[in-house]
C-alpha cells in the first residue's frame, strides 16, 4: 500500500505540473466526429472498437493524466474518510467523551428524547469539526487544485455553515427518531430501525428540491424555445408528464456539466445545470437528458430505494450482533448501556461506516448498471450515438474515461467514458431500422399469435 501511495503522490505532482502547464484546453474537443472514425465509417465496416479507440484518442495526454489523477485521488479519499471517522469515533468512545456528553443531558433533562437531542447536537459538531480539515481539502482545495471549482473561499465557506445548520437541524430529528425506535425495540431495533431509517431518507427526499437544494440554487424553467421543444418532444414520446424543464445555475460552485432528476413522489423534476447548456450542444443536450429520462420512465428512484432498504436492513442486522458483543466487552471503558443509550452512537456509527465501507463495490455497481440501464434508454431515445460520446468525453474532466475492468467494479458509479462511448458505438453499428422496416410495409396488417390473444385478460 504504502508504495502505492508514494507513487500516487509521485504521479500526482506529475500531472499536475504538466496540468499547470497545459492549463484548461478543455471542452474544446468533440462535437464533429474523429477523423478516423469518418475514415472508418467511409469504407463502410464501422466497427464500433476501433471508433471507441478513436474518441479515446482525442483527448489530449495531459488532459488525460489530469482528470485521471483526479478520479484516482477519490478513491484514497474514500480510504481516507473512512479512517477519519473510524478515528473520531474510537476517541469519543475511549476518551469518554461521548459518555460525558449523555451524562450532560441526562442531567438538563429527564426527557428522553430531549436527552437524544442534546447529545446529538454536540455529537454532530465535534464531528463536523474534526473532519473539517479533510473535507476542506478535498471540497475546497482540491476542487481548485483541478480548476473544478468557482467559489473563493468565504463564498465557500458561507455554503458550508448553511450545510452545517442543515445537519444540526436534520441530523438531530434523524439522531431523535432513530433512539426512539432502539429505546423501544432493543433487541429487533435492526428491524423497525430499518423502517424508520427508509421514512427517514424518503422524506429527505421529498423535501429536498422544494427545502434544501433552493437554499444553494437557483432552478428556473428553460425559456428559450431551441432547447426546451426537443427535449419535451421526448417526454411526450415516453409518457412523462412535464410540461416544463429546470435549469439550476450550478456555475455558482463548480465547472461541471451535470444533470439530474431529484425529489420523490409528487415533487419529481428533471434539471440540467447551466454548465451543461453552455459546453454542450443540442444533440448532446438531448442525450443527456434522454438519460435523465430513462431514470424517470424506468422508475430508479423507486428500484434504488428499494436495494436501499434490503442493504440497511442487511447492514443494521450485521451491527447488532457486533454493537452488542462490542458493549459486552468494553461496557465499562466506555460506559455504555446498550443500543438505546446514545452514548453508543459513535459506535454505531463506527460499525455501520465499516460495513458501508467494503460494500462500497456493490452499492457502486448496483448504481453503475442502473446508470447503464439509463443509457440504454437515452441512446435509444435520443438516437445520437456521437452525442453521447461526446458528453462521455467531456464528463471525462472529472472521470477517469478508460479504467481497468476491476477499478470500473470498485469505483465506478457511473459506466466509464469507454464503456458508454462503446454502448453509443454499439448502436451505431447496429443500424436501426426506424419504421421502415419490411414488416410494417406488408399490406395485410400484422396479427399477434392466437396463443399471446389467449393469454390477455378479457
Ligand atoms: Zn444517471
Amino acid at each position: 500500500m504504502n508504495s502505492d501511495m508514494l507513487k500516487n503522490c509521485i504521479v500526482s505532482s506529475l500531472v499536475l505540473g504538466l496540468v499547470l502547464a497545459g492549463a484548461v484546453a478543455a471542452h474544446a474537443q468533440a462535437g464533429s466526429p474523429p477523423p478516423s472514425a469518418t475514415a472508418i465509417e467511409a469504407q463502410g465496416t464501422f466497427d464500433p472498437a476501433a471508433a471507441t479507440q478513436a474518441w479515446l484518442a482525442t483527448v489530449p495526454s495531459n488532459q488525460r493524466a489530469k482528470s485521471d489523477a483526479y478520479f484516482e485521488g477519490g478513491y484514497w479519499l474514500l480510504l481516507w474518510n473512512f479512517l477519519l471517522i473510524i478515528a473520531i469515533s474510537i476517541l469519543l468512545l475511549w476518551l469518554r467523551t461521548s459518555a460525558r456528553l449523555r451524562d450532560f443531558a441526562e442531567r438538563v433533562t429527564p426527557f428522553k428524547s430531549a436527552q437524544v437531542a442534546l447529545y446529538a447536537v454536540p455529537y454532530l459538531i465535534i464531528a463536523s469539526v474534526l473532519s473539517f480539515p479533510l473535507y476542506v481539502y478535498e471540497n475546497f482545495f482540491r476542487e481548485h487544485q483541478y480548476g473544478m471549482a468557482t467559489q473563493d473561499f468565504g463564498q465557500w465557506f458561507n455554503e458550508q455553515l448553511i450545510g452545517l445548520a442543515l445537519t444540526l437541524v436534520l441530523g438531530t430529528v434523524a439522531v431523535v427518531a432513530l433512539y426512539a425506535v432502539f429505546r423501544r425495540a432493543p433487541r429487533s431495533w435492526w428491524v423497525w430501525g430499518t423502517i424508520m431509517a427508509m421514512i427517514l431518507i424518503m422524506i429527505g427526499m421529498l423535501i429536498s428540491p422544494v427545502y434544501i437544494e433552493p437554499l444553494f440554487n437557483t432552478y428556473k424553467p428553460i425559456e428559450d424555445p431551441a432547447i426546451k421543444e426537443p427535449i419535451l418532444a421526448m417526454a411526450r414520446a415516453n409518457q412523462i408528464p412535464v410540461t416544463q424543464v429546470f435549469e439550476v445555475d450550478a456555475s455558482r460552485q463548480t465547472k461541471r456539466i451535470s444533470a439530474n432528476v431529484a425529489g420523490f413522489l409528487g415533487t419529481t423534476r428533471i434539471a440540467l445545470n447551466d454548465n451543461l447548456l453552455k459546453q454542450c450542444t443540442l444533440p448532446e443536450i438531448r442525450e443527456v437528458m434522454a438519460h435523465e429520462m430513462g431514470h424517470y420512465v424506468l422508475n430508479h428512484v423507486a428500484m434504488l430505494l428499494t436495494y436501499l432498504a434490503i442493504f440497511v436492513l442487511i447492514v443494521f442486522g450485521l451491527t447488532r450482533i457486533i454493537f452488542d458483543a462490542a458493549v459486552a466487552r468494553w461496557r465499562e471503558q466506555w460506559s455504555i448501556r446498550g443500543i438505546g443509550d446514545p452514548a453508543g452512537l459513535p459506535l454505531l456509527v463506527l460499525v455501520v461506516t465499516a460495513f458501508a465501507f467494503l460494500l462500497t463495490p456493490l452499492t457502486n455497481t448496483i448504481t453503475r448498471v442502473t446508470e447503464r440501464e439509463a443509457d440504454a434508454f437515452g441512446i435509444n431515445t435520443s438516437r445520437e450515438p456521437d452525442g453521447m460520446a461526446t458528453v462521455a468525453l467531456k464528463l471525462g474532466a472529472y472521470r477517469k474515461l478508460d479504467p481497468s475492468p476491476l477499478e470500473e467494479f470498485i469505483f465506478f458509479d457511473h459506466p466509464s467514458g469507454r464503456a458508454r462511448i462503446r454502448m453509443a458505438m454499439d448502436w451505431k453499428a447496429a443500424h436501426l431500422p426506424a419504421g421502415e422496416s419490411s414488416s410494417t410495409s406488408r399490406s395485410s396488417p400484422a396479427l399477434p399469435p392466437s396463443e399471446t390473444l389467449s393469454n390477455e385478460p378479457r
